[in-house]
């Protein structure tokens, strides 16, 4: 039931008609008690500037931003938190005194994710397959966290080089080695953390994997891939084919979304039996999505 007194939280984005998070920020509203709602926008790249300013006039609490905003947006804010800033990207606003903060909660949700999946990358030996937006926010986390080395492989190997001298200088030391994809096979011969990052395996297109050849996948222990669309993709197939554990982006993106709720309504902490049945309807959501 809205009042008077609702907060009022959206998500910008174009196209925004495939969002999920609609569905989960008001599931976790009447789930929570708050007097909360959230509605999505479609803003055009000229209007950026004048949705995030129109937002503060109308005391919204908060604010997604999804593609293609998430860097151009960083202009009209009033601060943005240090991770975010580090990450380049802002996928999370909140309203603070004479504008909104800026958050990327994709790092966060990564680390919530893997940890209660039992995966630690501190003083690991890593592998993160792709260069692009969220490459950097998972090189970012293992920078972070303190991964022994990172072997990023990118079709692109100039993207890579990009990438990889931004997060040296944040890590101050050589830890991400950039490569060419074709040159997977000159990655020493270890046992590895991997982070499937590239959109290689996204729906329509299951049938194929950033890497096809399964001796590759001998050298991963554990294989992330950020893609929740098909639930198992063909990088997880081959992972697990290797005797290896796999698992996919599906919980990122769920915790990508309660560290903004819970940003939003600093009050509370969304409860474990919350985010079950949040994960269920989003799967559930995710499945009718595709037929
Ligand atoms: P992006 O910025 O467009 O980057 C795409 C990446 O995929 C680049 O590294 C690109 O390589 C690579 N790539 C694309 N087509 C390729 C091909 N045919 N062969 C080899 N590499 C190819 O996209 P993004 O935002 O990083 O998203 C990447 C994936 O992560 C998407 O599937 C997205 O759904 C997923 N994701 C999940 C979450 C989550 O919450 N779970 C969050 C963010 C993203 P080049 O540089 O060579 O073009």
């Amino acid at each position: 039931m809205l009042s008077g007194k609702t907060k009022v939280c959206g998500i910008i984005a174009n196209p925004v008609e495939h969002s999920m998070s609609p569905l989960l920020q008001n599931f976790y509203a009447e789930k929570t008690g708050i007097d909360f709602v959230y509605v999505p926008f479609k803003v055009e790249d000229e209007a950026v500037e004048a949705a995030v300013k129109g937002a503060y006039a109308l005391n919204m609490v908060g604010m997604n931003v999804t593609i293609p905003h998430k860097q151009q947006v960083m202009k009209y804010l009033k601060s943005v938190d240090g991770d975010a800033k580090a990450i380049g990207a802002v996928n999370t606003l909140v309203r603070i005194e004479g504008g909104f903060k800026g958050y990327n909660t994709d790092a966060a949700g990564l680390l919530r994710a893997i940890a209660e999946a039992g995966i630690v990358p501190r003083d690991e030996s890593c592998i993160l397959l792709g260069a692009g937006g969220a490459a950097k926010a998972v090189a970012y986390t293992l920078a972070k966290v303190g991964a022994k080395e990172v072997y990023l492989l990118n079709r692109n190997e100039i993207k890579a080089r990009h990438l990889a001298d931004d997060i040296n200088r944040l890590a101050g030391r050589k830890l991400v080695i950039p490569m060419s994809i074709l040159d997977y096979k000159k990655i020493p011969d270890k046992s590895y953390l991997a982070f499937q990052s590239t959109s290689v395996g996204m729906h329509p297109d299951v049938d194929f994997a950033p890497v096809e050849d399964e001796e590759f996948y001998e050298k991963i222990h554990t294989g992330v891939d950020l893609i929740y669309t098909p639930m198992e993709t063909k990088f997880m197939k081959y992972v697990t084919a290797a005797g290896a554990k796999a698992m996919n982006g599906l919980d990122m993106l769920l915790y990508q979304g309660i560290i903004a709720y819970e940003l939003w309504n600093p009050e509370i902490t969304v409860e474990e039996d919350v985010i079950k049945e949040a994960r269920e309807l989003l799967k559930k959501q995710l499945e009718e999505s595709r037929t």
